[in-house]
């Protein structure tokens, strides 16, 4: 009984996901790493890793490519959704918010209001929220979606009472988080403090341990570090209009370790596949 529902979850889940690469994506695909076109390391000025998320977003904006950018600014519980205009703003929503952000609600709303040519920046559950609108007669406006790579989020209030008990800082205050090789290391007044990730396992998104995206694999182009040396990013680049915006930053382009990203992309996974069965078995 749970299994022929289970299956049929995942037959419906692949259908359409099927449906979303056949109309934005186009490449080859594996199933750690999706449908992509190009796959390369970049570093483009300062940013959370190589910058290209937010050079992306510069050029673009500054060409008219898009005129309107979905991104997050403020750490911890101060991290909003915002709308960047120009680069300036670009540059003022630089760095990661470890934390779930509803971007495509910021979107719908944009689109309400008429605008057309927006980018959106966004963790893999926000960009297949973004392709869905995309897939309605109401979501008809240009849209770019840069995906961000993501193994989970965490609860802003969580993680600023955890990171409180732990290292006794407050994370409104930082200046940058960054998680790397299971650490998660805080810079507040150009000292860094950090601690393990299992540490904070308590204030984690209960809804990412069923998640099974890591390289958001419906956006246009995605960016994360893993696969690329520390102040790089790993660009994986998947639809036409990802390339074209690629394009634009006459980038350096340096080989990445493909089997690290596949190794965390299947690893999530198979985490996720693995904690819905047994949530079925208990329901
Ligand atoms: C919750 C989360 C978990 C992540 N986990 C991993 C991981 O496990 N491994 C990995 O390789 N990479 C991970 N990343 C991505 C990585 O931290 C960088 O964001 C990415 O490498 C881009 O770096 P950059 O220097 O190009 O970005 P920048 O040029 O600094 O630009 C970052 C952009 O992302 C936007 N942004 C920040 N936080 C959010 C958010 N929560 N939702 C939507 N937009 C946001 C900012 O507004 C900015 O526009 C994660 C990102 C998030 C948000
Ligand atoms: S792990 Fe999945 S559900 Fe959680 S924030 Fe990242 S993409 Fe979204």
């Amino acid at each position: 009984m749970h299994s022929s529902h289970t299956n049929r979850e995942r037959e419906f889940r692949m259908k359409d996901e099927a449906e979303i690469e056949q109309q934005f994506l186009k490449g080859q695909k594996t199933e750690d790493l999706g449908v992509y076109c190009d796959l390369f390391s970049a570093k483009c000025g300062e940013g959370q890793d190589g910058g290209v998320v937010s050079a992306l977003l510069a050029a673009g904006l500054e060409d008219g490519t898009f005129d309107w950018a979905v991104v997050v600014r403020g750490l911890g519980v101060n991290a909003e959704v915002v709308v960047a205009k120009n680069a300036s703003d670009v540059y003022l929503a630089r760095g990661t918010k470890y934390v779930k952000v509803n971007v495509s609600a910021k979107l719908k709303e944009l689109i309400k209001e008429g605008k057309n040519k927006i980018a959106v920046v966004a963790t893999p559950c926000e960009v297949k929220s973004i392709r869905k609108i995309q897939q309605t007669p109401k979501g008809q406006a240009e849209i770019t979606v840069i995906g961000l790579f993501c193994f989970e989020a965490f609860n802003p209030t969580k993680l600023k009472t955890q990171i409180k008990s732990c290292l006794d800082v407050d994370l409104d205050k930082c200046q940058k988080t960054e998680i790397r090789k299971g650490k998660l290391n805080i810079t507040l007044d150009e000292q860094i403090y950090s601690c393990k990730i299992k540490d904070l396992d308590q204030a984690a998104e209960r809804a990412c341990s069923f998640c099974d995206d890591f390289a958001a694999r419906f956006a246009d182009v995605s960016v994360g570090s893993v696969g690329s040396a520390v102040g790089y990013s790993t660009v994986i680049v998947r639809s036409k209009k990802g390339e074209q915006l690629v394009e634009k930053l006459n980038l350096d382009k340096l080989p990445v370790d493909v089997q690290e990203i596949a190794k965390l992309s299947k690893f999530k996974r198979i985490r996720a596949q693995k904690n819905l069965e047994n949530l079925q078995n208990v329901g």
